[in-house]
């Protein structure tokens, strides 16, 4: 009931911000088609609305509408079509709004037409909806991150026990884990306000889940208001408490959306912001703002420093194994690309999910659970997890090439930028 409340009054504020402005213009008219587009194509699949905190009757209207994924896909080319016959503005922001919309309309007639039963490859699947497919990795470069992890872990046995035993060691209890993660969300977030205006009334709350084929999400409701959940099917490493926080909290995932419904939603009535298709090119922005945030809010040994002096503490952990333990992490993060090497060979057809799960085992150095909890992301999102990695490397090398630290990072959770924006010269 609060949701519609508060939709209710984000209508009116909407068009009172409409009408203080200049009359609409095309790019405001094709704006409203492509939310209620996605909208139509949200009720083919349960997961491609991530969030909407637009008008709630657009979404009523295309509830009783029931446009067929033929109609959808027929209506987002000719709209495509459309946007692109227009003439590209001359002010920055206003070019990258059209581009924008072009290239979100694009992921929505290839979701319409996957939905539909056309089949395409890991890398064009990638290309079309999130405007980038990821490098290819051979196993040697997995295996050279396994031969430096042997060298900080030697022992009897084979490399991926010791790794697990070790890494066991670094569980937050299960009693301890609320204080372990509000005390990570804390820090992220008065890191993020050093540099940062957050809107004023911006807040979360935290929930436990299970059952999840991920191990964080974050809902946005609008409002300046998220959920981030947690699933706790699996133990978490005191290493993933300022990862979670991070990602899903500050300056990641719920910093950025407050600060889009702010800037582009509320201050411009761009309300295309309203609505955030998950298979999309935006995932790649939203994912790797979230993950590079990581190192924006805890710079060089910062981290470390944090968890082994306020963390491993809170959770009842040895500080003295804080350093060892930083290396290890970091040696594992390189096996955070077997995700996206598995799910390509996995999903083009050239593993069985058997021989899927043992390569992960081996190569992404995980547990059988995990390895499992990971192909079934995949079975579930497929090629989505490519914006993980390639999506922060990518935020990565755009804002380090940039000089300007925060401020890019900044302008990253504020413009309409898609990848497109990171790739190409500037
Ligand atoms: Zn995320």
């Amino acid at each position: 009931m609060r949701k519609l409340i508060f939709a209710a009054t984000l209508l009116l504020l909407l068009q009172a911000c409409a009408s203080s402005r200049p009359a609409r213009t095309p790019l405001d008219e094709h704006a409203e088609d492509y939310v209620r587009l996605a909208l139509a194509l949200g009720e083919h699949d349960s997961d491609w609305v991530d969030a909407y905190y637009g008008p709630p009757e657009w979404r009523e209207a295309v509830k009783s509408e029931k446009k067929s994924l033929s109609a959808i896909e027929e209506a987002a080319v000719l709209l495509y079509a459309t946007v692109e016959q227009t003439p590209v503005p001359a002010d920055r922001m206003l070019a990258l709004r059209r581009n924008y919309l072009l290239e979100q309309l694009r992921a929505v007639t290839t979701k319409s037409r996957l939905l539909q039963g056309q089949k395409l490859s890991f890398d064009e699947e990638s290309e079309l909806l999130y405007g980038v497919a990821a490098p290819a990795r051979e196993d040697a470069f997995f295996e050279e991150a396994l031969q430096a992890l042997e060298k900080e872990l030697p022992g009897p046995g084979p490399l991926g026990e010791r790794v697990e035993a070790y890494r066991k060691r670094f569980y937050i209890p299960a009693d301890k884990l609320d204080a372990v993660f509000r005390a990570a969300l804390q820090e992220c977030r008065a890191r993020t306000l050093r540099h940062v205006t957050l809107p004023k009334g911006e807040q979360f709350t935290v929930e436990y889940v299970t059952d999840k084929p991920w191990s964080g999400y974050n809902w946005y409701k609008g409002n300046y208001t998220s959920v981030i959940q947690v699933n706790t099917d699996l133990p978490m490493s005191i290493s993933r408490a300022i990862d979670l926080a991070c990602h899903e909290g500050y300056p990641g995932h719920h910093a950025y959306n407050a600060l889009l419904e702010k800037n582009l939603v509320r201050d411009r009535g761009w309300v295309e912001y309203t609505v955030y298709p998950l298979n999309s090119p935006q995932s790649m922005i939203a994912e790797g703002t979230g993950n590079y945030g990581i190192e924006v809010a805890f710079p060089g040994k910062q981290r470390m420093e944090f968890e082994r002096d306020v963390l491993f503490p809170l959770a009842g952990l040895d500080p003295a194994e804080g350093e060892r333990f930083w290396r290890v992490t970091e040696l594992s993060a390189k096996l955070g690309y077997a995700s996206t090497e598995v799910s390509r060979r996995y999903l083009d057809g050239k593993m069985t999910r058997d021989e899927a799960q043992r390569w992960l085992e081996r190569y992404g150095l995980v547990t059988a659970k995990r390895a499992a909890q990971q192909l079934d992301f995949t079975d579930r999102y497929r090629s989505y997890v490519i914006n993980y990695t390639l999506g922060r490397d990518l935020v990565r090398s755009w804002v380090e090439q940039s000089g300007r630290g925060w401020d890019a990072f900044l302008e990253l959770l504020t413009s309409p930028m898609l990848p497109s924006a990171l790739t190409s010269s500037r």
